[in-house]
């Protein structure tokens, strides 16, 4: 791999920051001061030091982060912060992207990967992987609508969802907010507002807990995020 390359990936900085600091002779490769950012390395073998701290290579990363309402799911935004804004300098890395989107004003459980494979595996409906939402809703939930959504329905004449269960976890009869729990296993645009405006009704809060066996931590604050820990990963392959 090319030393630039490595210095990118390893969070150093981008392509171009990497060659500034190239310049400056803060990197050594097997203790030599290189300047050149198109020197190939091996990067399992060779010691790479920049400002005299060794680099270590990993391939891929997993971030779980709780995502606040106001940052949208994309990579990059001239308006909006971003999912990828919220990284931190020495966790972001060129090649992070969100696996699937959350809306801009939805809660809750978003990975950030580079793997791509793994996010592939997750987002595609022949899958099947159970995505949970918690939501407040207007109006009434009934068991009338957790039928409909056992069984599957057409959002729009032609659009059809899945079956999906939804579980109601409280109602209330004064403001008519209902508290739900519901799990899906496909990701169609908007798909969770779209299915209660099917029903009459709208969803005023919604928040992933969920994305297969990947849970979102009770304790992790809105918009902070943490590296999914192995036995996450493993679980999730
Ligand atoms: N369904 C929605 O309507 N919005 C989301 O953000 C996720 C699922």
């Amino acid at each position: 791999m090319r030393l630039d390359k490595f210095l990118a990936e390893t969070g150093v900085g981008s392509r171009k920051e990497a060659k500034q600091l190239l310049k400056k002779g803060l990197v050594t490769v097997n203790e030599k001061v290189i300047k050149d950012g198109k020197t190939h390395i091996d990067e399992k073998q060779d010691s790479i030091k920049f400002a005299g701290e060794t680099l270590t290579y990993q391939k891929y990363y997993y971030y779980l982060l709780h995502k606040p309402q106001g940052v949208i799911s994309a990579t990059e935004d001239k308006w909006d912060q971003t999912v990828i804004d919220i990284l931190r300098n020495e966790d972001y890395r060129e090649d992070l992207f969100p696996v699937g989107r959350l809306d801009k004003d939805t809660e809750g459980l978003l990975l950030l990967t580079n793997d791509g494979q793994l996010a592939h595996q997750l987002l595609s409906p022949k899958k099947h992987v159970d995505k949970e939402y918690f939501a407040k809703v207007q109006g009434v939930v009934t068991e009338k609508d957790v039928r409909q959504f056992a069984e599957g329905f057409a959002l729009n004449n032609k659009e059809q969802v899945k079956p999906s269960e939804l579980m109601i976890e409280s109602v209330d009869e004064t403001s008519e907010i209902s508290e739900i729990r519901l799990i899906i296993q496909e990701g169609k645009f908007h798909q969770v507002k779209r299915m209660f405006e099917a029903v009459d009704k709208k969803v005023v809060y919604l928040k992933r807990l969920r994305m297969g066996t990947l849970w979102l931590d009770e304790d992790l604050a809105l918009g902070e995020y943490r590296a999914l820990t192995e036995k996450e990963l493993e679980d999730l392959n």
